[in-house]
């Protein structure tokens, strides 16, 4: 499915949207270049799972934990030197938490994935606007 936005507010309502829906154990896998929107859509999802906090991008700390009735662990692999330093930091750990996991910069951790993931794909088409891409929607009736 592919949706297009034209402004950081839009982005960030197709991921409260998509919050509203996950189960925890959810995955979703965020790709996407610098400034393509990745952190406004995870804010959007926060929303949707009714987490109050601001969520602002995790670069310096790889993950950011905001506590709710499911909680959120926000992830950047941006600065990660390779992907066993993902497993280091306890992947498999967060997956186990009933939370749900959003990942930015998930091209770094291709290992990461199963096939329950939810793959989101956003590209930056000119200034404002943006394409969202649901590559594979989980298992998640994502409409
Ligand atoms: P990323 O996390 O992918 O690096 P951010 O979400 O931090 O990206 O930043 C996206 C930037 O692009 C913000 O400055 C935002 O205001 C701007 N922007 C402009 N148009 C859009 C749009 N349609 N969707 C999301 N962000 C947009
Ligand atoms: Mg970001």
């Amino acid at each position: 499915m592919k949706i297009f936005t034209d402004n950081e507010q839009e982005t960030v309502y197709e991921g409260k949207k998509l919050g509203r829906k996950l189960m925890p154990g959810s995955v979703v896998a965020l790709f996407g270049d610098l400034g393509a929107g990745k952190t406004a859509f995870t804010r959007g999802v926060a929303e949707g799972l009714g987490i109050k906090a601001i969520v602002s991008s995790p670069t310096f700390t790889i993950v950011n934990e905001y506590p709710g009735d499911v909680p959120l662990f926000h992830f950047d692999m941006y600065r990660l030197e390779n992907e066993d330093e993902l497993f280091d930091i306890g992947w498999d750990d967060y997956r186990d938490r009933d939370g749900v996991c959003v990942v930015e910069w998930s091209e770094k951790v291709p290992g990461a994935f199963t096939s329950d993931t939810i793959i989101i794909r956003i590209e930056k088409l000119g200034d404002d606007k943006r394409e969202i891409l649901i590559e594979n929607s989980g298992g998640l009736e994502i409409c």
